[in-house]
């Protein structure tokens, strides 16, 4: 415990989208609470207060996609207590791991005037590929929920309470109206990890898989059934491949049973 007594918290950022570390400061009515608790060592979106370490815990937003990220990640596995990862960018690689099933000197070619001043990785991969994580929160973005459920839980030294249940689980005890079953919506529900307290489904349409698989996902069943619902290879492709394209289980379902150039 090194911030007076309140353990010292650092927010990271790598390749992503910032909206996860956003999650904590959209946690309005928690927020003086959370500040209270802990204090703030860095966090760029927040603060321009540095300071050093060591720290207690550092959460950990985005992908590593360049040599400098591995550099860094390192340092912060060496300087932090517990680190967390959250967000789809940094638990699965995020939609930038979509590079992982392509060549990415052709993206760069076509996106930059100047190719060679870019330097970057051939993947996108998640934090955990390369140091140890002590937990991981998925989603994309984060729920503010869980995020305060696993910063109670670290710092009472307990094992937070997220749920690896399907967001199927959520759907039914929301009382919302299957969207597979009652109009033959694609819906990744049944593979994916619960935690946003279906919220596509509440909005009557298909989950599309943003907090990455569950513990257990039968992704060869869903699959099958996408497939009765009318959809080819290349579609099945699509709905395994965003934005935990890299989640292993994911990543082999796609490859099992999508194909990028069919068109039924
Ligand atoms: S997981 Fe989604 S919301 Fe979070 S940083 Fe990545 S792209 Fe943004
Ligand atoms: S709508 Fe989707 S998440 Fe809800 S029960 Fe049906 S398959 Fe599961
Ligand atoms: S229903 Fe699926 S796609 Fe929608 S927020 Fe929840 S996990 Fe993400």
């Amino acid at each position: 415990m090194s911030g007076n007594g309140r353990p010292l918290l650092a927010v990271w950022k790598f390749a992503s989208c910032d909206g996860c570390q956003l999650s904590l400061l959209d946690c309005e009515d928690e927020l003086l609470d959370v500040f209270a608790a802990v204090r703030i060592a860095r966090f760029d979106e927040a603060t321009p207060i540095v300071e050093p370490p060591p720290y207690d815990i550092s959460l950990v937003e985005g992908s590593i996609s360049t040599p400098k990220d591995l550099e860094l990640v390192k340092q912060i596995r060496r300087d932090s207590r517990r680190l967390v990862t959250i967000g789809a960018c940094a638990t699965a690689g995020g939609i930038q791991a979509l590079r992982n099933f392509a060549d990415v000197d052709e993206f760069i070619a076509a996106v930059y005037a100047h190719p060679d001043y870019i330097a970057t990785l051939a993947t996108s991969t998640p934090i955990a590929d390369h140091v140890p994580v002590d937990f991981e929160l998925r989603g994309c973005p984060i729920n503010k929920r869980q995020l305060l459920e696993v910063l109670t839980a670290l710092m009472a030294g307990r094992r937070p309470a997220v749920s690896r249940d399907s967001v199927c689980f959520e759907c039914k005890r929301a009382g919302h109206v299957c969207v597979a079953v009652a109009k033959n919506t694609p819906c990744l529900g049944p593979v994916t990890q619960a935690g946003c307290g279906a919220l596509c489904p509440g909005y009557h349409r298909g989950c599309y898989g943003c907090y990455g698989p569950m513990a257990t996902p039968n992704t060869d069943a869903l699959a099958r059934q996408l497939e009765s619902a009318g959809m080819d290879r290349a579609d099945i492709l699509r709905v395994y491949r965003t934005f935990n394209a890299g989640a292993p289980a994911f990543t082999e379902a796609a490859e099992q049973h999508g194909d990028a150039h069919d068109r039924g």
